[in-house]
């Protein structure tokens, strides 16, 4: 007879390590404290607006394909590859630069700015690779049994890259480039790890190496959501069974296994292997109880920004912007040191907008724009109250508006935001850290939070907050990493 697995949770974490599973034969079920699944690739869809409701866009598509290659499926889900990458507004000098792949394009944006921009990116972005080439295999597509383990395959990567240990991101770009637009516009990226190019180290410069040369970025059609209810439609092929607003709260165990674990209502729900899905750290604490994970050892971690997401629905359509937009201010570096912990830089905000209905016409009603927002902003440790969310929301629309010169207030008929205690209350996202435990030096490779349990030998975690991070393609790396495992010990 099979074996019966119980996943908590249906992120992307979840639902990939589920598939796998059952492409194994391993006969899966799902509990999800939320009403539908996804996790944080959710949606939100009303008055005939759809909106996705956190990642707007992802890179190593080739991590999907692996992934259905390996589960026996084609692609449920159809890449749109951005071109322009994206679109940076800059206050200062009402800059505006599209962003390609395309060195020479990129170029011509930049020539007045940065002279000799080609010859100092190309030499920027293969350094870039090589440290991507060096350590992509090494420490991140790899499972750590222990630390001396760890220790071992990071010594077999090229020394040479050991003084980016001693270094921040934006000092990276300092050593290529004079300008200040273009070391903003490179170093953006380091926000997409949840934290600021002033506080991530220069290793991770080699994701420049993914968005400028490798894969670039990706939409789905129809919306990223696409990607979590395909996923679920193969899962109901393999007769996977989901139970939604179930969250689970307590454990029952027995001489080192877990027998079963217990949803808010006290039901049990019992399996020889359970998958955990929420987040790693958060739930060795709250669930597990672990000393190690208590509120007071949580709140010593390093741990990324809260995100404020808003969704409009406007009447009109923009041509004023692109499918996904930046908008900086003019204090970059000022912003960039403060905004992890003091909400004052709020004044000034800094966002990206998203708009979904440029590529996606379904997803607004005839001549409207589906428009998402996502402001980075201090996380629940250091802006506790979220009373003045709406003043804020107002704050950012009436600085977008200017940006654009249109006015959007009396166009907006649909309007709905999510502050870090929204996605706190909604995930179980720890201090609404809207990507989880940082990619902190001390916090990656073995000394994450690992992907199967210290004390019950059936217990594994997968998703963002255990082994190698957060992001799509990680997550789906972290799906493959935690399923070898469970092969391993299970057959
Ligand atoms: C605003 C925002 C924008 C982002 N943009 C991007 C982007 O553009 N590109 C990109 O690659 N990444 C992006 N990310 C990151 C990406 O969303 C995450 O890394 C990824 O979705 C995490 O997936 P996961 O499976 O690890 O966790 P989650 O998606 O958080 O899934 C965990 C699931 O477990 C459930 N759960 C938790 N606790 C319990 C419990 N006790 N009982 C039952 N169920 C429980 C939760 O409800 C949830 O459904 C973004 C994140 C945010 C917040």
């Amino acid at each position: 007879m099979s074996r019966e697995v119980l996943i908590v949770g249906t992120g992307l974490g979840g639902l990939s390590a589920g598939l796998r599973l059952a492409t194994k034969g391993y006969q899966v079920s799902f509990v999800e404290k939320a009403k539908q699944p996804g996790g944080r690739l959710n949606q939100i869809k009303e008055n005939g607006f759809t909106f996705d409701t956190g990642p707007s866009f992802f890179s190593m598509p080739y991590e999907f394909e692996e992934f259905c290659s390996d589960c026996g499926i084609d692609i449920p889900f159809e890449f749109v590859e951005l071109d322009p990458l994206y679109t940076v507004f800059i206050r200062e000098g009402n800059n505006k630069f599209n962003i390609y792949k395309d060195i020479e394009l990129l170029a011509q944006q930049f020539e007045t700015i940065e002279p000799n921009f080609k010859q100092k990116f190309t030499a920027y972005l293969k350094h870039c690779e090589a440290v991507y080439n060096d350590t992509v295999d090494a420490a991140i597509k790899q499972n750590f049994d222990s630390i001396p383990d760890y220790l071992y395959k990071l010594s077999r990567v090229n020394p040479a890259h050991l003084p980016l240990l001693f270094r921040n991101f934006w000092s990276q770009t300092k050593l290529y480039f004079d300008s200040k637009e273009v070391r903003q516009i490179v170093s953006l990226i380091a926000f997409f790890l949840g934290r600021t190019p002033f506080d991530t180290s220069a290793i991770y410069t080699l994701l420049s190496h993914i968005e400028f040369k490798y894969t670039g970025y990706y939409n789905v059609k129809g919306g990223m959501y696409t990607i979590a209810k395909s996923l679920v439609s193969e899962l109901e092929k393999r007769n996977v069974t989901f139970h939604y607003n179930t969250e689970i709260v307590d454990f029952e165990s027995k001489n080192g296994q877990l027998l079963s674990l217990v949803d808010q209502q006290g039901k049990r729900w019992k399996a020889d292997i359970f998958v955990i899905n929420s987040d790693a750290a958060f739930f060795r604490g709250k669930v597990f109880k672990r000393k190690a994970y208590n509120e007071k050892s949580l709140r010593k971690k390093h741990w990324t920004m809260g995100y404020l997401t808003i969704y409009l629905g406007i009447k009109g359509k923009l041509s004023q912007i692109e499918h996904h937009n930046y908008f900086l201010g003019s204090n970059y570096e000022d912003y960039a040191t403060s905004i992890m912990r003091d909400p004052g830089v709020l004044e000034k905000p800094y966002y990206y907008v998203n708009a979904i209905s440029k590529s996606n016409p379904e997803c607004a009603p005839e001549g409207c724009e589906a428009l998402f927002i996502v402001c980075p902003v201090p996380n629940l440790m250091y802006k506790t109250d979220w009373s003045d969310k709406e003043l804020i929301v107002d704050s950012i629309i009436d600085d977008l508006s200017k940006r654009i010169h249109y006015d959007l207030k009396p166009a907006i008929i649909y309007r709905r935001s999510y502050s870090p205690i929204d996605w706190q209350n909604q995930f179980n996202l720890f201090m609404g850290a809207g990507l989880g435990l940082s990619h902190h030096m001390l916090q990656i490779g073995a000394l994450r939070p690992k992907n199967f349990d210290e004390h019950f030998k059936n217990v594994f975690y997968v998703g963002s907050s255990t082994t190698p991070g957060a992001g799509l393609p990680m997550v789906v790396i972290s799906s493959k990493l935690v399923v070898e495992r469970i092969l391993k010990y299970f057959g």
